[in-house]
């Protein structure tokens, strides 16, 4: 184990998720939804609207993207605070249960496994793994493959993120039986241009699901 490793763990340790607010660090109590104190749920943007069809797909969000949003998922991506995947999990879970969608498999969107490596996680797969859990479905966590180490979407024009990820996905042939005549429910952190999920669904269409979902934690 390494320094930075010890430290975090370190941090974790210092600041268990029951205390402190997994957006702002501020104190709280253990009752608070989410994790969250009152400041931080209040700016959030929820997102309750109706499910929209993209592409295929029906998608769901739970916030609007802003910096409250983007503090709780870079926290998670970037900070390693991985207890962060189960507070977005049950916000995913309870934003589920108010379209009562029952969904047979959940599959998160795959990191290429380089970038998998060097993160040491992928947080979409967390997310899944807690989520499938809440509402009693497997998380196929490699149902879905990237078949090359993209570059970061952020800073990129509409056209540049979609020849960035354009047939970089595959389906896993292990899992296809899996995914086969199933509702799927792909989850992703953050929702810009669509073009991740627009491929994630061309490369799931391959498993022929029976109906495709797309969650992300943000929408902008
Ligand atoms: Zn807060």
């Amino acid at each position: 184990m390494n320094l930075k490793k010890l430290t975090d763990r370190g941090l974790d340790l210092l600041y268990p998720p029951s205390l402190y607010c997994s957006c702002c660090g501020n104190l709280i109590d253990e009752s608070r939804t989410y994790n969250l104190c009152d400041h931080c749920m209040s700016h959030i943007r929820w997102e309750g609207g109706e499910p929209e069809e993209r592409d295929g797909m029906k998608a769901i969000f739970c916030t609007r993207y802003g910096i409250y949003e983007r503090s709780l998922i870079f926290a998670l991506k970037y900070n390693g605070k991985k207890y962060i995947a189960r507070d977005i999990a049950e916000i995913m879970s309870d934003r589920l249960s108010l379209e009562n969608a029952v969904i047979d498999a959940v599959v998160p969107v795959p990191l290429h496994p380089e970038k998998e490596k060097r993160r040491g996680f992928n947080h979409a797969a967390l997310i899944g793994r807690h989520l499938g859990r809440k509402v009693g479905a497997p998380c196929i966590e490699h149902g879905l493959l990237r078949t090359e180490d993209t570059m970061p979407m952020r800073g990129l024009s509409p056209v540049e993120r979609e020849l960035n990820v354009k047939g970089k996905f595959i389906v896993n042939e292990k899992w296809t039986e899996q995914m086969k005549e199933k509702k799927i429910l792909l989850i992703d952190d953050f929702y810009t241009t669509g073009s991740t999920a627009r491929e994630c669904f061309r490369a799931i269409e391959a498993a022929r699901p029976k109906e495709v979902w797309f969650m992300a934690f943000a929408v902008r």
